[in-house]
C-alpha cells in the first residue's frame, strides 16, 4: 500500500512524452510545444506607423498650429524606398505602412485638418510619437515560446506572423481502455438480470479525450484468464493502458495476475485513499498501465487524481496538477484517520471566497454525487474532524468554467 503522494510520485516518474510530431498551425492550438522557438526575424521588421495620419519631422512642428506641405502618400503595403519627408513637408501615411526617410513622428489624422495638399496640425507633437520601431516587439533570435507551452491563439498568431506553418508538438498518447467483468454488456444492449451496462469505458474515453489523449476502446475482458490474456495483450500495444475493475481481492479479480504473466512490472497495488483504494500501477516496457477499481465513482476519481496528471506529463506539460484553492466548509465533516479521503463538493461564491457543501451522499457507489460535484477536496490521511467554518484545499472538477474567476 502506498500513500496518495507516493502514488503520484511513482506514476509521474514513469510518465514520459511519447514522441514529437509536426502539425499544421491550424491543428496546433491546445497542443504543447516540443521545442523552444526563436524569432527568425525582428518584429516588426521595419519602423512603421501606428496611426492613419501624417509622417513628419518633429523639428518642423514645434509651433501649434503648424502647416506643412503634403508631398507623398504611403498606404499599408507600400514601400518607403524613394519617399522621404523633406523640411517643412509631411507624407500622408496609413497604419502599418513603413515610415519614410526623415520621419521621426506620426501625427494622427484626428489631430489635423485632414488636408490633401497642405495640412495643418492643431496639437503639439512629441518626438517619436506613433511610430512602432523595428524589433520593438521581438528581436530576431529571441526565444518567443518555450517547450512545454500550451499553444493558444496568441502563440498561433505569433507563429503565423513568423511564417511557421508546421509546429513541433508532443504527440497525443493513444490510450487503450479495457473494462473487465462478466456482468457487463455494451451500450445499446438491454441488461438482463445481474447485468449492467459498461459505462466506465465511455466515461474513461471521455476523460482521456478531455485531457488530450486518443482513446482506443478494447472492449470487455470476461472473468477468465483466456479473455484477460487476449484483451490485456491487445491493450498493451497502446501508449497507455487503463483497465477498470477486477483489481480488488475478489475471486474473479485477474487483472494484476495476468498483467504480470504478460510481462508488466507492478509498481504498486493499493493506495491509502477512499474511494479508489484498490488501484494498481504497472509498467510494461515504457507503457504505463493503470488498473483502476470498477466502481464508476472510484474509476473517475482515480483517473482525475492519478491518470490525468500522467497523461498531461506525457504530452509535455510541467504543471500537471489542478491548482488548489481554499474553500470554507458550510457543514462539519468527519473521517477516519489513516487514509486520504476524497470528497465531492458543491461551491458557492461569497464575499470573494468560496463556500463548500457536500455534493450529496459520499458513499462510493453514489454516481449522482459525482455528477453534481463542482470541486474535489483531498483530505489528508491524518485529519479526522473539520468543523463548519474550517478551510479545506479544493480543486475544480467538472462544469466549472463559469465559476473560474474568484
Ligand atoms: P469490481 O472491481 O470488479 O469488484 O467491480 C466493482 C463495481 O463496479 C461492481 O459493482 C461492478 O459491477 C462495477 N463495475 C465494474 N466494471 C464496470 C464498468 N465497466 N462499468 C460500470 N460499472 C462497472
Ligand atoms: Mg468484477
Amino acid at each position: 500500500m502506498v500513500s496518495f503522494e507516493e502514488a503520484r510520485t511513482i506514476i509521474l516518474a514513469c510518465a514520459r512524452p511519447v514522441g514529437i510530431e509536426r502539425v499544421h498551425l491550424l491543428e496546433a492550438s491546445g497542443r504543447v510545444l516540443a521545442e523552444d522557438l526563436a524569432a527568425p526575424w525582428d518584429l516588426p521588421l521595419w519602423d512603421n506607423s501606428a496611426m492613419d495620419g501624417y509622417a513628419v519631422r518633429w523639428q518642423d512642428c514645434t509651433t501649434t498650429p503648424c502647416t506643412l506641405r503634403v508631398t507623398g502618400f504611403l498606404p499599408a503595403g507600400a514601400r518607403a524606398g524613394g519617399i522621404s519627408v523633406e523640411a517643412g513637408c509631411a507624407v500622408r501615411i496609413m497604419t502599418g505602412a513603413p515610415t519614410p526617410e526623415g520621419c521621426d513622428a506620426v501625427v494622427p489624422v484626428e489631430e489635423t485638418d485632414d488636408g490633401q495638399q497642405v495640412v495643418t496640425l492643431h496639437e503639439p507633437v512629441t518626438k517619436g510619437q506613433h511610430i512602432r520601431s523595428r524589433a520593438e516587439d521581438v528581436t530576431a533570435g529571441v526565444i518567443f515560446a518555450r517547450s512545454g507551452t500550451r499553444i493558444r491563439p496568441p502563440e498561433v498568431n505569433m507563429l503565423a506572423g513568423f511564417g511557421m506553418a508546421l509546429v513541433p508538438v508532443y504527440r497525443r498518447p493513444v490510450v487503450a481502455i479495457l473494462s473487465t467483468g462478466d456482468e457487463l454488456v455494451e451500450l445499446g444492449c438491454t441488461p438482463g438480470p445481474g447485468e449492467i451496462i459498461n459505462s466506465n469505458t465511455l466515461s474513461l474515453a471521455a476523460a482521456v479525450r478531455e485531457v488530450g489523449g486518443i482513446p482506443r476502446i478494447i472492449g470487455i475482458a470476461r472473468d477468465n484468464r483466456e479473455s484477460h490474456r487476449e484483451k490485456l495483450g491487445e491493450g498493451l500495444r497502446a501508449d497507455v493502458l487503463i483497465t477498470s475493475a477486477g483489481v480488488s481481492a475478489g475471486d474473479c479479480d485477474l487483472v494484476r495476475d495476468v498483467l504480470e504473466e504478460l510481462g508488466a512490472e507492478q509498481k504498486f497495488w493499493k493506495i491509502a485513499i477512499k474511494p479508489g483504494g484498490p488501484t494498481a500501477f504497472a509498467m510494461y516496457g515504457s507503457t504505463p498501465v493503470f488498473s483502476l477499481p470498477g466502481n464508476p465513482v472510484s474509476t473517475m476519481i482515480t483517473f482525475e487524481e492519478f491518470v490525468r496528471p500522467a497523461l498531461l506529463r506525457m504530452q509535455g506539460y510541467q504543471q500537471v496538477f489542478k491548482p488548489l484553492f481554499k474553500a470554507v466548509l458550510r457543514e462539519p465533516l468527519n473521517k477516519k484517520p489513516g487514509k486520504v479521503q476524497i470528497i465531492r463538493l458543491r461551491l458557492e461564491k461569497e464575499r470573494g471566497g468560496w463556500l463548500a457543501t457536500s455534493a450529496g451522499n459520499q458513499q462510493t457507489a453514489m454516481l449522482k454525487t459525482m455528477v453534481d460535484a463542482q470541486a474535489i477536496a483531498v483530505l489528508s490521511a491524518e485529519s479526522t474532524h473539520f468543523a463548519a467554518g474550517d478551510q479545506v484545499d479544493v480543486h475544480f472538477y467538472g462544469n466549472h468554467i463559469e465559476m473560474e474567476s474568484p
